[in-house]
């Protein structure tokens, strides 16, 4: 049978694939290290839980409002207001089935077939898949190490044609964890603003942040906020993956497209996971700052032991709960027959009994990436175990 011609470019996601694969080796009695999924070993704090328990109990079980529940939109602005000085109403916000939900409605509204949407690299691993699947073109901008991989003013107008409709910018960055300052972030604004470009602003990471004053990109300037459509969501800093929640904000004119988009594909995201939300951002102010103070000592942890391994950099990270990983010394070291970063894990997986993401995932070989939101004890015994592996291959 013919199927879809879409299919033909589009590559599984590799994050989703290898945490498949480690709980089918869960499932046949093989213990995995696992750093390789995003997802918050926490559970979603009990506060939350009963804002969801409450609404089934009085049967909030029917249709609603397609952008999203009233109570759950104003108290989204509330928070934009409060923590990221942006400034919308609630006709601005569209609450989703999950950011990456949120991300196609906000591609669908936004770009034509054959328009080209820009991807600095390294870049989340479903930004190319999406654009595609919503028939737009991926162009991908290089990005340089020695500037933590952050995307500058001068790449950004040497990738720009008269066919660029989009950039995609994440802050704090999913894999390294860097995080834009406001003067670069102002940079960026200008030039898209000048040239006409839509910022997708993916600040799902924004709660996870290790330094002060993190800046949303809508919240510098009228000119910013016109251009721009937030990406945010319940998944990382409510550790609310598995209930699908996301939102966007953005001008009223792509809000409106947004929700037209979203009523016919999938209505409004489940009312339970709405109440739940809206019971987060209510009620668990403290449980989100002990979450993040846990992944901050995490992140000190490892950054400590990986000081100490040889033939190992890093990118510094900032915020998120990852670390991007520079093995390029690895890399030269062995033939790898391939792709080095796709051999490498699979190896440290089947042999080291240790997931982690490959750096071709994110459009980078030499690296690998590590998610910390896994506890204390899993994150040493793993970087014991990488140590042990590039010993292996070194010797
Ligand atoms: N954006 C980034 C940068 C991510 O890492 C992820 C992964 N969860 C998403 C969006 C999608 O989030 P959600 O689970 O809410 O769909
Ligand atoms: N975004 C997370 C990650 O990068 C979760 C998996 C996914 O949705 O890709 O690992």
């Amino acid at each position: 049978m013919n199927l879809s011609k879409r299919l033909d470019t589009m590559t599984p996601s590799f994050t989703i694939g290898i945490s498949s694969k480690v709980k089918e080796m869960n499932s046949n009695g093989i213990d995995v290290l696992n750093l390789s999924i995003g997802e918050p070993d926490f559970t979603v704090p009990e506060k939350a839980k009963a804002y969801g328990k409450k609404s089934l109990d009085e049967n909030c079980t029917k249709y609603d409002l397609v952008p999203g529940l009233k109570i759950l939109r104003e108290e989204i602005v509330k928070k934009l207001k409060k923590e990221n000085n942006c400034d919308y109403s609630i006709d601005e916000i569209v609450v989703s089935s999950g950011a990456k939900n949120s991300i196609t409605n906000a591609l669908l509204a936004v770009t034509n077939p054959g328009e080209e949407v820009l991807i600095p690299k390294p870049y989340w691993v479903s930004y190319p898949e999406m654009v595609k699947l919503t028939g737009g073109i991926p162009k991908f901008i290089d990005t340089k190490r020695e500037n933590g991989f952050k995307l500058s003013k001068e790449e950004l107008l040497n990738a720009i044609s008269d066919n660029s409709k989009m950039l995609i910018l994440t802050n704090p960055s999913n894999p390294t964890g860097n995080v834009y300052t406001k003067s670069e972030l102002e940079e960026i604004v200008d030039v898209c603003y000048e040239k006409g470009i839509f910022i997708l602003a993916d600040e799902i990471y924004e709660r996870i942040c290790y330094v002060d004053g993190f800046t949303s990109v809508a919240s510098l300037s009228e000119k910013a906020k016109e251009i721009t459509i937030t990406i945010n969501g319940f998944a990382k800093s409510v550790a609310m993956t598995g209930l699908r929640l996301g939102y966007t904000a953005s001008n009223r004119e792509v809000a409106k497209a947004m929700s037209s988009i979203q009523g016919h594909l999938v209505s409004h995201p489940s009312l339970t996971a709405q109440y739940i939300g809206y019971g987060a951002l209510v009620e668990c102010e403290d449980d989100i700052k002990h979450m993040v103070s846990v992944y901050r000592s995490r992140r000190d942890i490892l950054i400590e032991r990986l000081d100490n391994i040889e033939h190992v950099s890093y990118i510094h990270p900032f915020g998120a709960f990852y670390m991007f990983i520079d093995l390029s010394d690895v890399s030269k070291k062995y033939n790898w027959e391939k792709s080095f970063s796709i051999e490498f894990c699979e190896e440290f997986l089947n042999k080291y009994h240790v997931a982690v993401v490959p750096g071709i995932a994110f459009g980078l070989d030499d690296y690998i990436r590590i998610s910390y939101a896994c506890d204390e004890d899993t994150l040493i015994n793993a970087t014991n175990k990488l140590e042990e592996f590039i010993d292996d291959i070194f010797n």
